[in-house]
């Protein structure tokens, strides 16, 4: 099998479906799946398989991507198989989207005594359901230095585990069954796996090159009276979109007149790249959006450490007590020792945030001009981890094709945008069909490796697939 599973599905994808012998010996979960034509709101895509009447487990698989059809069971993230790939054929990994680098020393060191030293932190005991509350207080206080934002620490931020935790929380406690659930597409996996979790259908509204701008009326235009919530991501994961000002307050504004709430996903917040054309702004900085509206924060990105899981959620006290609901029965709390690091860096970041942002700046520089000589046309990258290039200049291969290629033959392992759309619904002359992800928050020397296998091996290995 490529990087990402056949789902059952019709017409344009004949291609792809008729290399699956999945469909035709699909396992019980999906005997009943029914993925004929659906009538769409255009513009917008949906489900093309019906989730009803599923176990949970497989919905969630499903709604993000990792469920296959052909054997019945559930397959990794698409960023795990990534890994997996590029370990397997020693690639260089511009796949899966962690840093190289170790985060700050000073914050491990801190951690570590934390942990080993009784005299130290908070101990090794369950940490507070909300979190530990220097960590609240550093959320609020830095909310209020660079947004302007007050946030009440005793019940208006929330800790959770990872913003993978945060995310799952907001979109069970506000989507409720049966409802739509808008986001702009492509999109992180886990918001298509938590919807059908939720009993609620994903709708995406396409966010699309060259310059990946949100259509904030197709959004207003996409709401319906069974539109529950909206899932933001700004900065944006994969494209770099940083949302504008004014496009937030236009978000909040829809938001309010329709009734629905918000999700802004912010774990990229600190890293801005260099000439981006907007700076992060947080949904909260719009006036009255604590109202509709919770932010999502990652020190796993901010710092480096995606391994910590620590993550938080801030909004009014409503929607954080809802989202309580939730969060305490998922993990109710972990790891006082890193929350409470956390707490310190983000307290005092020793110029760590602008270090990290210049050196991933450099990075993405080293990657665009890169990928830019071999045809393969990256685009901007505003902010966070990655660069999506379009391959066709290049090649008539889909971009999944085109990753199997790459990995197997070029030795570098980068990610299908495809497989962060909804049930792979785009449609086949849809661009993102052709768009690849590459990571730049690597090694310097990790990306110049990478550059190189692809100047040097990726036209033979093109010509070898024509
Ligand atoms: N949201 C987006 C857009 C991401 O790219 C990621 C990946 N780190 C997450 C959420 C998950 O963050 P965490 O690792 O803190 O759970
Ligand atoms: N956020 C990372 C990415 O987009 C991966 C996170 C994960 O592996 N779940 O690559």
């Amino acid at each position: 099998m490529g990087l990402m599973p056949s789902p059952s599905r019709p017409d344009h994808h004949a291609s792809q479906t008729a290399e699956s012998p999945a469909v035709a010996s699909a396992p019980s979960v999906t005997d009943s799946v029914s993925p004929g034509p659906r009538r769409r709101r255009p513009g917008l895509s949906g489900s093309r398989v019906a989730l009803d009447h599923k176990p949970l487990w497989a919905k969630a698989a499903i709604g993000a991507n990792t469920y296959d059809f052909s054997s019945g069971r559930v397959l990794p993230t698409i960023y795990e198989r990534t890994t997996a790939l590029a370990l397997q054929n020693d690639a260089a990994n511009l796949g899966q989207g962690f840093p190289d680098s170790q985060g700050p020393q000073w914050m491990l060191e801190q951690a570590a005594a934390a942990i080993t030293d009784a005299d130290v932190g908070p101990g090794n005991q369950y940490a507070p359901g909300l979190g530990l509350l220097s960590l609240r207080e550093a959320v609020a206080a830095d909310h209020q230095d660079r947004h302007g934002v007050a946030l009440d620490p005793e019940d208006e931020v929330i800790v959770t585990t990872g913003a993978t935790e945060g995310i799952t929380a907001a979109i069970l406690a506000f989507a409720w069954p049966g409802s739509e659930v808008l986001t702009f597409e492509p999109h992180y996996d886990s918001y298509g796996a938590c919807s059908a979790l939720a009993g609620a259908s994903l709708k995406g509204i396409p966010l699309r090159g060259p310059d990946f701008r949100p259509d904030i009326e197709a959004l207003e235009d996409a709401i319906t009276a069974k539109t529950s919530l909206v899932l933001l991501n700004t900065p944006h994961n994969p494209t770099g979109t940083v949302f504008s000002p004014a496009e937030l307050a236009r978000i909040v504004e829809i938001a309010k007149k329709h009734g629905v709430t918000v999700m802004c996903d912010e774990v990229y917040e600190q890293l801005v790249l260099d000439g981006a054309a907007h700076a992060h702004r947080s949904i909260l900085s719009v006036p009255g959006a604590k109202d509709v509206a919770v932010a999502v924060g990652s020190a796993g990105k901010s710092f480096s450490l995606t391994g910590w899981k620590v993550g938080w959620v801030a909004g009014g006290s409503e929607l954080i007590n809802h989202l309580r609901g939730i969060k305490q029965f998922l993990s109710y709390s972990s790891g006082p020792a890193y929350q409470w690091a956390v707490a310190e860096g983000i307290r005092d970041d020793r110029g760590y945030f602008a270090e990290n942002a210049a050196q991933l700046s450099a990075g993405r520089d080293i990657l665009r001009e890169g990928l830019d000589a071999a045809g393969l046309r990256p685009n901007r990258a505003d902010a966070g981890y990655f660069t999506v290039a379009n391959i066709s200049g290049v090649t008539d291969l889909s971009a999944e094709e085109f990753c199997t290629v790459l990995a197997n033959e070029v030795k570098v392992a980068a990610i299908p945008v495809a497989a962060l759309t909804i049930q792979h619904a785009a449609e086949p002359q849809d661009e993102l069909q052709k768009l690849v992800r590459f990571a730049f928050c690597k090694n310097h020397a990790t990306i110049e490796d990478a550059l190189q296998r692809i100047s040097s091996r990726l036209p033979a290995a093109l010509d070898r697939h024509s």
